[in-house]
């Protein structure tokens, strides 16, 4: 038996595996994917909001800031990408500044530092792409980006190097609950647990109803964006919002952290919690609402688009706290901004979970992590070394982005390694750039074949081979 069982592997679920190994805990995330970050987590604006949007008094609120404060550490000692880029929240009418000061001050509020109200021509002397329609705005200076899938393969790496155990491919499908604490039943067999965390994302209510008797509604709200080539872009380096609404933060203009410039997302509450399609209608409205906000966007170099699919609860909070149903725990609803208040969330469940468990911490514990090494950001010295230790380096694989092949074998080899195309893309960038894996995919087919030891044409993009890889 387990102490705690993690369901789903998303940011939310990773983040609180890599903070319960802190403690002396049998700690087991289960996933149905492949692979970690395959819900929500892998398609988002991948921003971490300074927190002034939030209500103050709620747990958003708290976890946006704590989360905010947390991230730039854990980006150093887990090797991920982060960039204090700073955002903007654009206000085009002047009868709406008074709407930025009430932003600012619920940002105050909820402890957000270094926020300040600029007027229009303040605003294009910092970005000159924006529209001379901007009459002010809000600038934040503790935003910042991140590469989501890096962030979360680096929480899931961290954790397992402090001995969590991942099941992947394993679908959970009944939960019992038992004298001792839960029978969880999956594919692959059941586990017994003592705790569980509920991290399924916009499954959260189907896992709570497996065993909870009150009933939690998750509504799927679909974001649709559009990804823009990195190359000859006139850009904007912060990240653009404009005045929020109800349904959300509305479409920003924002720089990635891999240099390419993401417009989006829509906001619509649907039915499917598999609708990730994008549509003309969406698209068109990302499109017509960011050039609001930045002249010249280049919407002729739209590499890809996408949609992303936000878990709303019915509270507008953070949905996290033990169920009716004792040593039960929920972390659902968690819409924007999940990411950013990832780890801290991480932190609040090791809080909830030690009224259960009596937390100890382990003197053994790890804090740093080995990131990828990424060729593409080294000098010609290091790429000299590199290649002299491992000519696989020398080979370039992925030439939009210049990934070789050195990085592609790490990416798979490495524990909770890469088994599909997508995993190579989300751990290496070859596949991210203009052709969008049309030279690369071959060669990482190839790759990923050699190390399963399955025929290439078995290889897949995403998702469950027939047969366990892992
Ligand atoms: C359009 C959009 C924009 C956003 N922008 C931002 C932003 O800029 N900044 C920010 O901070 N946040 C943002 N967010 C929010 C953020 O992306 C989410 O809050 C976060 O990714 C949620 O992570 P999660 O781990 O809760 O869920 P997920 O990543 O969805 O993980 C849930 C996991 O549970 C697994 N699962 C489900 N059912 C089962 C089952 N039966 N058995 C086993 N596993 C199961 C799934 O496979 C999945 O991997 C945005 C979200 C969207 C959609």
């Amino acid at each position: 038996m387990v102490d705690v069982v993690i369901i789903g592997a998303g940011a939310v679920g990773c983040a609180a595996a890599m903070e319960l190994s802190r403690y002396r805990l049998s700690v087991c995330v289960v996933d149905k994917e492949s692979d970690v970050c395959e819900g929500t987590t892998k398609a988002n604006s991948a921003i971490v909001h300074a927190g002034f949007d939030a209500k103050p008094g709620t747990l958003k609120a708290k976890l946006n800031v704590r989360g905010s404060e947390m991230m730039e550490e854990l980006s150093k000692k887990l090797q991920f990408a982060y960039i204090r880029n700073q955002a903007m929240v654009l206000c085009f009418d002047k009868n709406d500044l008074g709407a930025l000061e009430e932003l600012k001050a619920k940002g105050e509020k909820n402890g957000v530092r270094e926020l300040s109200i600029i007027t229009g021509d303040e605003a294009r002397a910092l970005e000159p792409n924006l529209t001379d329609e901007v009459q002010g705005a809000l600038l934040a200076k503790t935003s910042a980006i991140v590469c989501p899938f890096e962030m979360t393969i680096a929480f899931a790496e961290n954790a397992l190097a402090n001995g969590v155990e991942f099941k992947l491919s394993t679908a959970v499908t009944g939960i019992e609950k038992t004298a001792e604490g839960f029978d969880i039943q999956t594919t692959r067999g059941s586990i017994e647990a003592k705790t569980v965390i509920n991290a399924a994302g916009v499954y959260a209510d189907r896992i709570h109803g497996m065993v909870c008797k009150t009933p939690l509604k998750i509504i799927p709200r679909k974001g649709e964006y559009m990804l823009m080539d990195k190359e000859n872009v006139p850009t904007v380096s912060r990240t653009i919002f404009q005045l929020p609404t109800k349904m959300g933060k509305g479409i920003l203009v924002t720089p990635t952290v891999h240099g390419n410039l993401l417009a989006g997302p829509t906001a619509q509450d649907i039915d499917d919690k598999e609708n990730t399609a994008t549509t003309g209608e969406g698209l068109a409205e990302v499109r017509a609402k960011g050039s609001l906000s930045v002249k010249n966007v280049p919407w002729g170099k739209v590499i890809t688009s996408f949609t992303g699919l936000r878990a709303v609860g019915e509270s507008g909070d953070f949905m996290i706290g033990e169920s009716d149903t004792e040593g039960f725990f929920d972390a659902a609803g968690i819409e924007s901004p999940g990411l950013t208040s990832a780890p801290a969330i991480g932190e609040y469940l090791c809080e909830l979970i030690a009224k259960r468990i009596p937390l100890e911490r382990k003197e053994s514990f790890i804090d740093t992590r080995q990131g990828l090494i990424h060729f593409a950001q080294l000098d010609d010295k290091a790429r000299d070394e590199l290649i002299k230790k491992d000519p696989a380096y020398g080979k370039i694989v992925c030439r939009c982005c210049t990934v070789t092949e050195g990085e592609i074998r790490d990416a798979i080899d490495r524990p909770l390694g890469a088994t599909t195309l997508d995993g190579v893309k989300r751990r290496t960038g070859a596949g991210m750039g203009r052709c969008q894996g049309g030279f690369c995919s071959p060669t990482s087919m190839a790759l990923i074949a050699e190390k399963l030891g399955i025929k290439i044409e078995a290889v897949r993009k995403n998702g469950v081979y027939e047969s366990e890889v892992r």
